[in-house]
């Protein structure tokens, strides 16, 4: 821990994907920054978040390129995974990463970065205090960073079970043989789809209607799919509401009744926001009824000067979005044009393949009664697909036809974490949709297909009756 002051132009309290760069970006700038963070350097998405689990992704993704490469001619015997070295392999790229990050900041001349929990302790007149330990720095301007958490869903007697985490699972070095997982959102499929390949029988338990709820449903039925093709049994409408050891597995119940015996369980059903322990009653910030910190565009709290970034605002949960937070603040104190209104949603879910999105669902753009054209289109029957032989997945784009403007996509499918970048940067240019008619893109890729998926979009009639 180096302070170099006991009186900061910013604290940052947590160092999750926007504190460290903007401490840098301050320092820069000449102020006099403190970054706070309590456990090790690079907060979820270095440690357990979306690097360690995309490294063990790819080791389940050769595993089963192996395993299915008869398909291309390609024979490989007894393909079999060492758990053990897949998660050796992640610790060392993860490890470095973490490694050079920390003593960076750790051994930075000017930038205090602390290894502690931080939390706001009231105002001096302009300044406001900030407790760690028992000692007290202030300053005129904190920025919170803190991040979100998994929690369990309150199914009886699963505190009895040992039940694995985002954190847990990624340290096993033996792949469970029967897996149960409770939740088929973006973390559940992402990490069922993993130890599947790994060599679990795997069973996803989502208690809503279909997997992937914020998705299209016939989006989210394509990618079960694939994975229930993969040997996945994917269980909707399973509401868990009792959990048990038996003998050396565990029990999972179902509000029918229905019973399903396991190895182990993995939670992966939903992430709260790290704001209840911060002490923002002592300075008068203000949180939503789910707890995410309220902001404006940009990121200013209810109370003056202190600031809010990341999964905790609430304006988007990846890593992604917690960067470019910290872009538009520091543009934002910088006097600059920035702001977070009008940023278009995008992400990717990391099943294999992918489901790239950016802006509305159909769902939304109808709600939203935006007389809507629709492409859908089957990567089948994209032609690199073919040549890859990865066929799985569909394309769909949604129109307004009234602006001519791209509203949202959905890239189900091989490079589909790819191919939406163009399709955001449209959206992010405020592009006529037409353009994705007349642009002049390269043989054999996905994104080739786009004018061709284009030019099959109609009126969406069901968009008239919302
Ligand atoms: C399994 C999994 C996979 C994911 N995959 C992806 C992906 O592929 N792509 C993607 O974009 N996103 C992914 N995410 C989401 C991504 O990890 C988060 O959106 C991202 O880390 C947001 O970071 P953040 O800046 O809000 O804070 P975080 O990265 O959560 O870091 C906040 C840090 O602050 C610390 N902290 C909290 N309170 C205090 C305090 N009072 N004092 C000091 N320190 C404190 C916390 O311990 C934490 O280390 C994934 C998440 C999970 C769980």
């Amino acid at each position: 821990m180096t302070l170099h002051h006991e009186q900061f132009d910013t604290i940052i309290i947590g160092g999750g994907q926007a504190g460290p760069g903007l401490a840098s970006n301050l320092d820069a700038r000449g102020e006099k920054v403190a970054v706070f963070q309590e456990s090790a350097f690079g907060g979820t998405c270095l440690n357990d978040g979306c690097r360690p689990t995309k490294a063990l992704r790819a080791s389940g993704h050769a595993a089963h390129a192996a395993r299915t490469a008869g398909r291309l001619g390609v024979h490989v015997d007894g393909v079999t995974v060492n758990v053990a070295e897949a998660v050796e392999r992640k610790d060392e790229l993860i490890g470095g990463w973490r490694q050079s990050g920390s003593e960076y900041y750790e051994n930075h001349d000017t930038i205090s970065y602390v290894t502690a929990r931080a939390r706001l302790a009231g105002k001096d007149g302009d300044v406001y205090r900030v407790e760690f330990g028992d000692r007290i720095v202030t300053a005129r301007r904190v920025v919170l960073n803190p991040g979100a958490r998994s929690v369990p869903p309150p199914i009886d007697g699963l505190d009895q079970i040992d039940a694995l985490d985002h954190h847990t699972l990624l340290d096993l070095k033996e792949a469970p043989p029967r897996l149960l997982v409770i939740g088929g959102s973006y973390i559940g499929l992402e990490l069922g789809q993993i130890w599947s390949r790994f060599g679990s029988r795997v069973t996803i338990l989502q208690s809503g209607e279909h997997v992937m709820p914020r998705e299209d449903p016939d989006i989210a039925a394509a990618a079960a799919r694939f994975l229930e093709d993969e040997g996945i049994e994917i269980r909707t409408g399973a509401r868990v509401v009792r959990a048990e050891r038996s003998g050396d597995g565990v029990t999972l119940t179902m509000d029918d009744g229905e019973r399903i015996d396991g190895d182990r369980v993995l939670i992966a059903a939903g992430r709260v926001p790290n704001s209840e322990d911060l002490g923002l009653d002592t300075v008068g910030v203000e949180t939503d009824a789910r707890g995410y910190i309220t902001t404006d565009e940009h990121f200013l709290t209810t109370a003056p000067d202190i600031y809010a970034l990341g999964d905790v605002n609430g304006r988007g949960a990846f890593t992604h979005t917690s960067y470019q937070d910290h872009e538009i603040l520091a543009d934002h104190l910088a006097g600059g044009e920035r702001s977070a209104s009008g940023r278009i949603p995008t992400y990717a879910v990391f099943t294999d393949p992918p489901l790239g999105r950016v802006g509305m669902t159909l769902a939304e753009a109808r709600a939203a009664g935006i007389t809507v054209s629709v492409a859908d289109y089957e990567m089948a029957s994209v032609t690199r697909a073919a040549l890859d032989g990865i066929t799985p997945g569909m394309v769909r784009l949604v129109v307004d036809a009234e602006r001519d403007r791209l509203v949202g996509a959905a890239v189900l499918g091989l490079h589909g974490d790819e191919v939406i970048h163009s399709l955001s940067m449209l959206m992010h240019l405020d592009g006529p949709a037409l353009a994705l008619g007349t642009w002049l893109a390269i043989h054999p890729t996905v994104a080739e297909f786009l004018p061709t998926i284009y030019a099959t979009a109609e009126p969406d009639s069901a968009s008239d009756d919302a």
